[in-house]
């Protein structure tokens, strides 16, 4: 191959190792809270040192350029494993950053082991191998984050392991030709060359891979955050508004529901009792909301103290039978909160979805009028919409508002305000 020159082929490819990690590096400097990129960014200069090492041989001592050059180069991989354990969460392992160094040095002491070219394969592909399936496996068990990137780096690590796993049995049943390691010499070596440029651009793909999957984690964390109502945990306005007008335009079997909650006399407890104790009191209310919807129901924070939900179910007596539960658990966890009697309560305003799927906001428009009967009629009580077929359930339970003296004329008056 008289067209390629060796030695310039290995410091090209060193210097792009070098580039690639200190770029990882500068990666990591601009965000530093993800450790997993300082790790990363250590696996590859790590591993321009090994291939450093390794080009020389048959140049300068084998000590130098097999005993460390693999001692570096296990290192390398168990940085990559650490690297990958810790974008998933997982603490630092000693015993896997030491484990490949280690069994190469104890190798290095048994010479049937260090003298055989065989032996030696072995055990590099073997440690190569497992750390890159580990590698996979820990990003594997990470899986149900939806990150793009991490499958195809899952498949690179994985046939990165495959492919030096799958030698071991290879060099079992036709072992290698025997020499003496000085008597190669890296220099010379075309194909030594060409899997060193292969693992450069092995390392370039999982590189940018890596960089991709801590880019994709913080932008995932940005939208959810700005989707998220950060005292309760819900869904907040724009976001509740938007899976409910998903939901409402997907084809559901029985009936669909949007429900409005709004606390009731939620100033006094503020008033009474100071904000901290309001936040918790809506908080309480977040909890016993998720707690008590059905299991396909979206829930969200409005704004203030009025949630909203979509909530399924085989027919109407479902969703406003969950409505019933939710009124009566919050009614029940709030009757004392952290020691002291708050009794809150929350009104509900139901209405239904009609065939074909209603208009997000007319249906938001309804369950709100109906909310304002249910606050009218005395508060802590669930009020379906006026036009609803199902009858209104009374509730014996609630005494009625003083000011208006019967739910009929209430009904009457709404009806009024909505022509
Ligand atoms: P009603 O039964 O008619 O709904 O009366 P209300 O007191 O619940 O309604 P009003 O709209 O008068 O009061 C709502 C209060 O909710 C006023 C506001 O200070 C309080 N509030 C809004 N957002 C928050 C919050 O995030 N935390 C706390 N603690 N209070 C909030
Ligand atoms: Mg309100
Ligand atoms: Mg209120």
């Amino acid at each position: 191959m008289p067209l390629l020159h060796v030695p310039t082929i290995y410091v090209l490819m060193l210097s792009a190792m070098v580039l690639l990690g200190a770029l990882t590096f500068f990666a990591w400097l601009q965000n530093r809270a993800v450790r997993a990129l300082a790790w990363w960014s250590g696996a590859v200069l790590v591993m321009a040192v090994a291939l450093g090492l390794l080009c020389l041989r048959g140049t300068i001592p084998d000590v130098y350029s097999v005993d460390l050059a693999y001692v570096v180069l296990f290192t390398a991989c168990a940085l990559m494993l650490e690297g990958a354990r810790c974008f998933e969460g997982k603490r630092p392992s000693p015993a896997a950053l030491l484990a490949g160094a280690l069994v190469w040095i104890a190798a290095c002491q048994i010479p049937a082991l260090y003298d055989s070219a065989t032996a030696r394969m072995i055990i590099v592909s073997a440690a190569v191998g497992l750390y890159s399936f580990g590698c996979a496996y820990v990003l594997w068990s990470g899986r149900a984050e939806p990150l793009l990137s991490r499958w195809p780096l899952i498949v690179l690590t994985a046939l990165g392991g495959g492919l030096f796993l799958v030698r071991i049995p290879l060099a079992v049943i036709s072992p290698l030709a025997e020499a003496p390691i000085a008597s190669f010499d890296a220099l010379r070596s075309f194909w030594f060359a060409i899997v060193s440029t292969a693992t450069l651009l092995y390392f370039i793909a999982i590189n940018y891979l890596f960089l991709a999957l801590t880019k994709e984690r913080s932008e995932l964390a940005h939208k959810r955050a700005s989707m998220t109502d950060a005292l309760t945990g819900l869904a907040n306005r724009r976001a509740f508004m938007e899976f409910a007008e998903k939901r409402l335009n997907a084809p559901a079997s029985g009936t669909v529901a949007f429900l409005i909650f709004d606390l009731d006399r939620f100033k006094a407890i503020n008033d009474g009792h100071g904000h901290s104790m309001g936040d918790r009191v809506l908080r309480l209310f977040a909890h016993t909301l998720s707690a008590n919807l059905p299991r396909e129901s979206i829930a969200g924070r409005l704004g203030g103290e009025e949630f909203a939900a979509i909530v399924s179910g085989p027919d109407q007596q479902t969703t406003i039978a969950a409505a019933e539960r939710v009124r009566e658990s919050f009614a029940a966890a709030a009757r004392v909160v952290g020691g002291v009697p708050i009794a809150a309560t929350v009104s509900i305003g139901l209405a239904h979805a009609n065939d074909p799927p209603a208009d997000i906001e007319a249906l938001c428009e309804r369950a709100d009028k109906a909310l304002y009967q249910a606050k009218a009629l005395g508060r802590n009580r669930v009020e379906s919409a006026v036009d609803e077929l199902i009858p209104l359930a009374p509730d014996a339970s609630v005494e009625a508002d003083p000011l208006i003296p019967s739910p009929k004329r209430a009904r009457r008056a709404m009806k009024r305000a909505a022509a």
